[in-house]
């Protein structure tokens, strides 16, 4: 264990910056940390999902566990992570693979997806950057001693007397605050990019401190994002300057440089590609550059090209709907684009959205920028309202269904139904009276491999919804998969 004198002085001495043997010992702690060329960690922990909940801005669902093995060169920006992930949500299943990644570049080997994919494969940039972002994020002491440092204010809570203080490093701002007690770093906060409500928090706490070679490490890491847990981890071991094999870092010359503005992407909002990867359906792209629209049914699209997810597009004489708004604002753009140039003259009335999740309503954003009228249940409602406020996005149009509701402004009847579910509160099935074509999310996916289990549960609890509601759904089209079915279908 570590002298806390030590570090009483050290930490406190940073941050007041008294002058003396007590900075000088500060210095010193300082300067072991920026001796630390490279670190070994190995941890056990859990990964949640705050926008997998049950329930707008509810518990955040715990999707997995794992154990990792971290090889870190903070100067030299090259890492190496091997991950066992057990899968708990939305289905049960194990991953293991590898990531080692240099600044620009990096190597997935392994099995990191319930899709398959080749043996290895090339990083995402935005992958490199939300990593780079999270060692630095959770390794407090080495960030201090890369950092500039500005004091700030001091502040108690019950008699525990705490120092604020302003760390700048790698363009990035990054607030931390101090235990007077005992020197120590409490959290780090940083503000990160939310597809749903923009700036938001990213919060790690630590606890658990103890010293190795010199240097104070947590061994307990719990990560947040706006106070809903993302990540708790324990760390078993931590080794500094171990001795790492070159070869263990090493990476192909072939490897193609990643895109600077990916890796920006991924370090501005490293908490999503961190819930993604930890659900064992990792989203590392942007998805702007496929927009691929199925008919199924008279004048009526499945928008394919969005990763694993879909919109829906119904054409009417008067206007278009978009049912659901996969992943980012960016993507919604993509879709925009293409529907400005197929359909120049109709305008888009309604974003439709039928659950909370991000994979389908991270976007929702831009097709409410671009005039439509929101469409979410009551339930999902203020969520949504108090995401766009957040986002700066005033005076948008709502309406927010109960049971069920109809929609005119295109020029032929969209119909709107809730169906009570257990994947998630406040879920809407939007239905095309004409074509008797009906679009779900999560609960039946056609054209999908059906997984069972829970999913089976979801797709009986669609069938009792949509009898209760008296409609005779003939094809159902999925938020995911291709095409369409029903589940009467073998
Ligand atoms: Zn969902």
């Amino acid at each position: 264990m570590m002298s806390q004198n030590r570090l009483v002085w050290t930490l406190v001495s940073t941050v007041i910056g008294v002058s003396g043997a007590n900075l000088a010992a500060a210095q010193s702690v300082l300067e072991l940390a920026k001796d630390v060329t490279s670190i070994r960690i190995e941890s056990t922990g859990q990964h949640y999902t705050p926008r997998q909940s049950t329930t707008p801005d509810g518990v955040s669902r715990h999707t997995s566990d794992y154990t990792l093995t971290v090889v870190w060169e903070p100067d030299a920006w090259r890492a190496r992570e091997e991950w066992g992930i057990h899968t708990v949500y939305p289905v049960f299943g194990d991953l293991s693979f590898t990531m080692t990644y240099h600044e620009s570049f990096g190597l997935t080997a392994g099995q990191d997806s319930r899709a398959p994919s080749p043996a290895t494969r090339p990083m995402s940039g935005a992958r490199i950057g939300a990593n780079f972002k999270n060692l630095w994020l959770t390794n407090p002491l080495i960030l201090a001693a890369h950092a500039e440092a500005i004091p700030g204010s001091e502040f108690k809570i019950e008699d525990r007397r705490y120092q604020r203080m302003m760390l700048f490093a790698h363009d990035t701002q990054w607030s931390m605050i101090l235990d007077q007690s005992n020197g120590l770093p409490v959290e780090i906060t940083t503000i990160e990019v939310d597809p749903h409500k923009g700036e938001t928090e990213h919060k790690v706490i630590f606890s658990d401190w103890r010293e190795v070679s010199g240097v104070p490490f947590p061994f307990q890491v719990e990560q947040f994002l706006d106070d809903k847990l993302l990540r708790r981890e324990t760390r078993n071991s931590i080794d500094v300057n171990p001795g790492i094999a070159p070869r263990l870092l090493a990476l192909s010359d072939d490897l193609q440089e990643t895109d600077e503005s990916l890796r920006e992407w991924g370090w501005s909002m490293s908490h999503f590609f961190l819930a993604r990867a930890g659900l064992g359906a990792p989203q590392d792209y942007p998805e702007t550059h496929t927009v691929s629209l199925l008919e199924v049914g008279d004048d009526i699209y499945q928008v394919q090209g969005g990763g694993s997810s879909n919109n829906l597009l119904i054409v009417g004489p008067d206007g278009l709907a978009i049912v659901d708004a996969p992943w980012f604002p960016e993507r919604s753009e993509a879709v925009l684009r293409h529907l400005a140039e197929r359909w120049p003259e109709k305008p888009l009335r309604y974003v439709i959205l039928t659950h909370h999740h991000i994979d389908h309503t991270g976007g929702f954003g831009g097709y409410v920028q671009a005039g439509a009228t929101l469409v979410t249940s009551q339930d999902n409602a203020s969520f949504f309202t108090n995401a766009l406020e957040r986002a700066g996005q005033t005076g948008a149009a709502v309406i927010a269904v109960g049971q069920r509701a109809t929609l005119e402004g295109i020029g032929r009847p969209v119909e709107v139904y809730e169906v009570i579910n257990s994947h998630a509160d406040g879920t809407l099935v939007a239905y095309v009276p004409d074509a008797r074509v009906a679009f779900v999310t999560d609960l039946f996916s056609p054209g999908r491999p059906r997984r069972g289990g829970v999913e089976a549960l979801w797709t009986s609890e669609l069938v009792a919804s949509m009898k209760y509601h008296g409609v005779e759904v003939e094809r159902y089209v999925g938020g995911h998969g291709a095409g369409y079915g029903h589940p009467d279908d073998d």
